[in-house]
């Protein structure tokens, strides 16, 4: 006779006779990243007051109604915020190197009580009283995308890894887009290199990474995955895993941040995506999604609802975040948010110390924060849950990991990196924010005569392999 098995939840409820806990009770404020928010209060905003429940799980619904006009966006807040934060913001989009599109369920996240410190309206909504001079060693396409990019649109940089870029626009324009140079349509202050949707320029990438052995790697970026159609979905992940070479696929996408009903409601795109990664798991290969949460505002209910979808189906999701003042930079919200992301399936990948990107410079952050929030963040979970916090070193060097800095100063903001298995014998810099230097260095990069020495000392610090000295 088999005895009758425990109801271990009913048990856990009481002192179990004969369990010594050596800890204490948890404090249940340790467990808030469990506590979503179900759904955003979306019919405070007049505009959607009148707004269904069915309408607004609805991507269709979402997609039409995303504002994609700094006046419609403005208009959409008369009556919810002062008449000085429609000025701020009017000028902030006037000076604003990307393009505006905010989806009604970003809008219903954002805290219009307190629109100056919501951690989603810094990244979507710029504001011009908050803008900050760039920094001087600053330039478009910091990264070099461009340079190492034998055809438009695909970036070959690293030995086995390559980025195809099939289109340029997104669900979400981001305030912090390192790719703000082709991302969007052009503004008042950046005219853009575009990479429309276009079969030739697809075809000649394609044939790019047939011939080269060495590629085993694509991420599919952008742009959006979100706004490929189905179809688009399916010819680029048939055509690239039926190349022998390739290996590993990810497909880069912010709509589970900004738009996660497009899960829960377009069967069409996410059957595409699951055949992706049927097909490449039958092929022995591997097909994932990428994604990009900054803080954990941006995971609710709804998103819960459409991880567990794609988790249901076999599809791995990773994070991809970026660092960035008022919005992940305090110990417990990167916490909170790296516990968040595991809760809803979704594996916490890497936190990129914010790039050096034209008219975000009050996003920015210094190394140093990126240094003390990863001592915080380790321990707090399990560590293939933990991000690994990486710089993107500026002219083309690849992610280093944030730690493995040649030389850092402190007082200039400067860090020196290598990167020996990339660009063999090159040294890469990254630069700190100004403002948030201490005096000395602030007064230091105000002479323009200083920033040349700067330099030179702390590259004096960094072996030059091409010179075969210190
Ligand atoms: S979704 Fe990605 S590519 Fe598009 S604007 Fe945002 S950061 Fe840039």
């Amino acid at each position: 006779m088999t005895a009758t098995p425990p109801n271990l939840i009913e048990l856990g409820k009481k002192a179990a006779p004969g369990i010594v806990h050596l800890k204490p009770p948890v404090d249940p404020a340790t467990l808030k990243h469990r506590n979503l928010l179900e759904a955003p209060d979306w019919r405070r905003i007049p505009a959607y007051a009148d707004v269904t429940e069915e309408q607004f799980l609805d991507h269709r619904w979402q997609s039409k109604k995303t504002i994609t006009r700094p006046d419609k966006l403005l208009e959409t807040l008369k009556g919810l915020v002062s008449e000085e934060f429609i000025r701020d913001a009017t000028e902030g989009f006037q000076r604003a190197p990307m393009s505006v599109r905010v989806s009604p369920y970003l809008m219903s996240l954002i805290d219009w009580n307190d629109p100056y410190h919501d951690p989603l309206r810094i990244q979507f909504i710029p504001l011009a009283s908050r803008l900050l001079p760039d920094h001087p060693k600053l330039g478009l396409d910091s990264l070099h995308e461009r340079a190492d990019a034998p055809v438009p649109g695909l970036t070959h940089r690293y030995p086995d890894k390559a980025l195809f870029l099939p289109l340029d626009t997104c669900p979400v324009y981001c305030r912090f887009c390192t790719r703000s140079y082709a991302v969007g349509i052009d503004t008042d202050e950046v005219e853009k290199t575009h990479f429309r949707v276009d079969e030739e320029r697809w075809r000649r990438a394609f044939e790019y990474i047939a011939a080269r052995p060495e590629l085993e790697d694509i991420v599919v970026s952008g742009g959006d995955a979100y706004n490929l159609r189905p179809e688009q979905v399916t010819q680029i992940l048939e055509t690239l895993l039926k190349l022998p070479n390739i290996q590993r696929i990810r497909v880069a996408t912010k709509g589970p941040a900004v738009m996660p009903q497009k899960i829960l409601t377009d069967h069409e795109w996410v059957d595409a995506v699951t055949r992706g990664v049927d097909l490449g798991r039958k092929l022995h290969k591997e097909v994932v999604l990428h994604t990009h949460f900054n803080n954990p505002n941006e995971i609710t209910g709804i998103t819960r609802d459409a991880m567990n979808k794609l988790f249901e189906r076999g599809v791995t999701v990773r994070n991809q975040s970026v660092l960035q003042r008022g919005v992940n930079d305090a110990p417990e919200t990167m916490k909170l948010l790296v516990k968040r992301l595991g809760q809803v399936h979704v594996h916490p990948y890497y936190v990129y110390v914010h790039d050096l990107v034209q008219g975000v410079e009050d996003l920015r952050t210094t190394l140093e924060t990126a240094l003390m929030l990863e001592k915080h963040v380790r321990g707090t979970t399990a560590g293939f849950n933990t991000p690994t916090f990486v710089v993107d070193a500026p002219g083309g060097g690849g992610k280093r990991d944030a730690h493995s800095f040649e030389y850092y100063d402190r007082i200039t903001g400067i860090s020196v990196y290598q990167a020996p298995s990339v660009k063999p014998g090159q040294r890469y810099i990254y630069f700190d924010p100004i403002t948030l230097l201490p005096p000395e260095g602030q007064a230091r990069w105000a002479d323009p005569q200083e920033h040349q020495r700067m330099l030179d000392e702390a590259l004096s610090h960094v072996s030059d392999p091409s010179r075969g000295r210190a």
